[in-house]
């Protein structure tokens, strides 16, 4: 038996955890679900780890900038 179980596109940065799911998008964000096995895109997708650092910036605030801009 094939088992088509997909994985929420978006999840590392919607998400704490992947979401799973049967359909073509993720139940609870809405974005594309991916197969879950051979990812369609690169894994280390540079694209992703921007999102994270954007994410971690929003929360940061202006932490990490130490004013050396002002
Ligand atoms: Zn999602």
């Amino acid at each position: 038996m094939k088992s088509d179980i997909r994985v929420c596109g978006d999840w590392e940065t919607a998400h704490e955890r992947p979401v799973y799911t049967l359909g073509d998008a993720c139940p609870e964000c809405g974005a594309d679900a991916v197969n879950s096995a051979p990812a369609p895109f690169n894994p280390e997708d540079p694209h992703g780890e921007y999102r994270r650092r954007a994410r971690v910036r929003n929360r940061d605030g202006d932490a990490d900038r130490d004013g050396d801009d002002e």
